[in-house]
């Protein structure tokens, strides 16, 4: 077992943090709002009033942040973590960042001499909660057999998709065809729906059929089509829209950088800015079908 430090317990570092301590992992733990370092506590964690001192005596170091210039700013300059972290450390980012940065901090891990995965995921506030979310990983074969006994303490399926940054462009990739589905699954929905077809006859239709997706399987976007999906509770909880914005502009950065081309991806990127200027920044990415669809 091991003396893990934890900074960042949100949506999904929270339920993450929890399965760690579930497998007899000792924590220490960070976050910026006091309410999730209290419900870690209340799991088993100990509080540490800052990042610096929850690292102090650390084995493995997870950060769980929401974009890249918080992972930055925790982990690079005269004051940041990489200072702090116990030499042998692991350190492990879990954040969805854009590969440049995770380039840039795995690079000056690497100067200090504490060797750093990026290890992304996939599979939502459920995966996370369950302790079977997918982890996208970058970064050097050894690190990530050390990471292994902590990774699958949270999650069942553990890719390496090569060096450092790898596991972002990965999970880019992955989140791009989601968001890009997600928003085509709403469409489709509404035009039935415009016809008079029931939402969940035509779901449970597409759910079997050729269209079928994670959209229509586990995340429906039409409300009360699947109980248990963020539509069916006023779209909260699950994966925010403005994060699904997030994730398409890296991917677009990303596309931009190799002249890749992502006609759809960019479109995709489109509807979610404007769903986030109509006050839906908060909710779950499947209120995207609000654009097209007044009811939903
Ligand atoms: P969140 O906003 O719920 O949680 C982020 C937490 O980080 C917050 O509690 C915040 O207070 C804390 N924080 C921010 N800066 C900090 C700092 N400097 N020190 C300590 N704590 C700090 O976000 P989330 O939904 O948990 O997502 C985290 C990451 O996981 C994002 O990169 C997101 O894109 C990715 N992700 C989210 C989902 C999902 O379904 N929510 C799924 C897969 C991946």
């Amino acid at each position: 077992m091991s003396r893990i430090a934890f900074i960042g317990l949100g949506n999904m570092g929270g339920p993450m943090a929890a399965n760690l301590l579930k497998a007899g992992h000792v924590l220490r733990v960070f976050d910026l709002a006091p309410a999730a370092v209290a419900a870690a506590v209340s799991a088993g964690a100990s509080a540490a009033s800052s990042a610096i001192e929850a690292v102090a005596d650390a084995e493995v170091v997870i950060s769980m942040l929401p974009a890249s210039r918080h992972v930055e700013g925790l982990y690079l300059g005269d004051a940041g973590l990489l200072a702090k972290i116990p030499t042998g450390a692991l350190v492990i980012d879990c954040s969805t960042i854009a590969p440049a940065s995770a380039r840039k901090v795995a690079e000056a891990a690497a100067a200090r001499g504490l060797a750093m995965i990026d290890a992304p995921v996939s599979g939502g506030t459920a995966g996370a909660a369950a302790g079977t979310l997918t982890f996208i990983v970058g970064g050097s074969a050894e690190a990530l057999e050390r990471a292994h006994p902590v990774l699958s303490a949270m999650g069942k399926n553990i890719f390496h998709m090569g060096d450092a940054g790898a596991g972002q462009v990965a999970k880019l990739c992955n989140n791009m065809a989601l968001g890009v589905i997600m928003a085509a699954t709403g469409e489709a929905i509404a035009l039935g729906v415009a016809h008079g077809l029931d939402a969940r006859a035509l779901s449970q239709m597409m759910a079997v059929s050729t269209s079928r997706s994670w959209a229509t399987e586990v995340c429906n976007p039409w409300p009360g089509v699947l109980e248990n999906a963020p539509a069916s509770r006023g779209y909260s909880g699950g994966f925010g829209n403005d994060l699904m914005l997030k994730d398409l502009g890296l991917a677009a950065e990303a596309a931009m950088g190799t002249g890749a081309s992502i006609p759809l991806g960019e479109l995709a990127r489109n509807l979610y800015a404007m769903n986030s200027r109509q006050g839906n920044g908060e909710l779950d990415f499947s209120s995207v079908i609000k654009l097209v669809a007044k009811d939903a």
